[in-house]
């Protein structure tokens, strides 16, 4: 079992590592704050909750802005859905 940090989709085996490093792509800012957990399940593709992007990867899908985001247009990246 793996889990996934929600900004970012940094993988660790344990949710006490992967909660204990910083995010690169923390909402606050890069390295502002510590992954955060992606408290869905691993699934074969993922979609965005504003927006419904969907990728096979959490990393690929939070890695582009989301045009639909809460803050505005692009000004934040897409968030995986449960
Ligand atoms: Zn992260
Ligand atoms: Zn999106």
């Amino acid at each position: 079992m793996n889990y996934y940090c929600k900004y970012c989709g940094a993988k660790n085996s344990s949710i006490a590592n992967l909660t204990a490093s910083s995010c690169s792509r923390h909402p606050a800012g890069a390295n502002k704050g510590k992954h955060a957990l992606y408290e869905g399940d691993e699934k074969p593709k993922y979609e965005c909750k504003h927006c419904g992007t969907s990728n096979s990867s959490l990393a690929n899908l939070t890695a582009a802005p989301c045009f639909r985001h809460p803050l505005g247009a692009n000004k934040g990246h897409h968030e995986p859905a449960l």
